[in-house]
């Protein structure tokens, strides 16, 4: 499977809001294809997660990686969220140079099909609530920065400097 090219700001389609995958096709050849190769390319870059729009599809589909392996969430929907917060750094591939402290919730559940098309419920906490919610985000078009605080962008270092 072909590493992916990923998107960065500012492309447009990292702002759309993406549309929901029709069951049927998950068992396509060209569907698990398209999740194997959005897998690799997030092993090979280093990500903890990888959404659909950062390869350039405005489909329901993210991938994240989780210590007991990668696995693709499908019309994944957040359907519990825990009322505690907490404050953590966050990149993303599509924003290079570019860190900040995002708020997320500390649990949640998220609701999603597998590549199986069974309907599946993950309750998690820490670092997989954020990289899920940071992934979910990507398919309504929200970006890390919109939320982010204290963002240093390596990018802009010098024009800064005062
Ligand atoms: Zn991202």
């Amino acid at each position: 499977m072909p590493i992916l090219k990923i998107v960065t700001i500012p492309n447009p389609i990292l702002r759309q809001k993406t549309k929901e995958i029709n069951l049927k096709e998950i068992s396509s050849r060209e569907f698990k294809g398209l999740v194997s190769s959005m897998i690799k390319t997030m092993i090979v870059t280093d990500g903890v997660g990888l959404a659909a729009p950062q390869i350039g599809r405005g489909i329901r589909l993210a991938v994240i990686n989780s210590k007991d392996g990668a696995f693709p969430i499908i019309n994944p929907k957040i359907i519990k969220k825990s009322w505690a917060r907490e404050l953590d750094q966050e990149g993303c591939l599509s924003i290079p140079g570019v860190f900040g402290k995002v708020k997320r919730s500390k649990k949640i559940t998220v609701a999603y099909y597998n590549q199986a098309g069974e309907k599946k419920r993950r309750s998690v906490q820490g670092l997989m609530a954020r990289v899920m919610q940071h992934e979910i985000d990507h398919l309504d078009g929200i970006l890390f920065i919109d939320k982010a605080v204290e963002i240093e962008d390596s990018n802009s270092k010098n024009q800064n400097e005062k």
